[in-house]
């Protein structure tokens, strides 16, 4: 069984419609994929009726930005409901700093002699409701100003750039909370992955533990080997579900391809079995 836990689509940063991206995911021979676009849901039913048509298993997820200490650290909540109101007045909250962090950038970005308008961006960002910098960078794509994704990071929107603006993010601790009030199950996304390698210590994991935290996402692109056999001992430790998966962004993200990383039968049986909410939507 091939299983992928983390890929995006058009409802965020990711370049595949999500009926698309299932279909590519049939292709690529998984058995089981989730979509996982950032702090939104609205792929989905998309989605899922694509998956009944190939015949795979769809697992409905997002991936939260949230914070511990100060650092940026990416939460996968499978199975939630997506009516919880709780939930759904965080991730409200987090969409709306998500725009007000747009206009910021857009008026650093002209203040550096960049012609760019939120309506660029806009239009690139399509109808993802998590606007985010990639939309940004293809927006300076777009107008000639980057070559690509990495390079539009690299010269504008990465910490040190003109164009790095902090946005708010939801204290990871209180997320898992709501997760799990929700019936979804808590994963941590790439944990030593880009910003959250030197703040999520094993000190850190036993608060999240506290808090309802179910899994650790260890086999990541981010990972070299000796992390990956670290988080192990870890997940160990706290006995918590040990996932891998892809993190595809589609053209948007190179060494993301589908089922580059996966998950292992018996932990995705595990993970499946902590959601109170719907497994059902999961054919077996
Ligand atoms: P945001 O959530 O708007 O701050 O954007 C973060 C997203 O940008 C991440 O989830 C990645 O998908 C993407 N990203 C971050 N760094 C890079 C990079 N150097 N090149 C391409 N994409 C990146
Ligand atoms: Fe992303
Ligand atoms: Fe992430
Ligand atoms: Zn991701």
């Amino acid at each position: 069984m091939r299983i992928d836990l983390h890929t995006h689509s058009t409802a965020s940063d990711g370049t595949d419609e999500p009926a698309d991206l299932i279909r590519r995911a049939a292709a690529a021979g998984l058995d089981v994929v989730a979509l996982t676009d950032h702090d939104s849901a609205a792929g989905s039913d998309e989605a899922r009726s694509a998956a009944d048509e190939v015949g795979i298993s769809f697992v409905p997820g997002m991936e939260i930005s949230t914070k511990y200490a100060d650092a940026g650290v990416h939460l996968l909540a499978y199975f939630v409901d997506p009516a919880n109101a709780a939930l759904g007045a965080e991730l409200d909250r987090i969409l709306e700093a998500r725009r007000t962090r747009l206009d910021t950038i857009v008026a650093r970005l002209n203040e550096h002699g960049i012609e760019l308008t939120t309506d660029d961006i806009r239009r690139q960002a399509g109808a993802a409701r998590a606007i985010g910098r990639p939309h940004i960078a293809d927006a300076l794509v777009a107008r000639g100003i980057a070559r690509d994704r990495p390079q539009a990071f690299a010269e504008w929107l990465s910490a040190g750039r003109p164009g790095h603006v902090l946005r708010y993010a939801a204290p990871l601790p209180r997320i898992i909370q709501v997760v799990v009030a929700a019936g979804g199950v808590p994963v941590v996304a790439h944990p030593w992955g880009r910003g959250s390698r030197s703040v999520l210590d094993t000190d850190a994991f036993g608060d999240l533990v506290a808090a309802g935290l179910a899994g650790l996402e260890v086999d990541h692109q981010d990972h070299d080997e000796t992390d990956r056999s670290r988080l192990r001992d870890i997940a160990a430790v706290h006995d918590l579900v040990i996932t891998g998966s892809s993190d595809y962004h589609g053209t948007g993200k190179t060494a993301h391809d589908l089922g580059s990383n996966l998950t292992a039968p018996d932990q995705w049986e595990r993970l499946r079995s902590l959601a109170s909410g719907a497994p059902d939507v999961v054919r077996p």
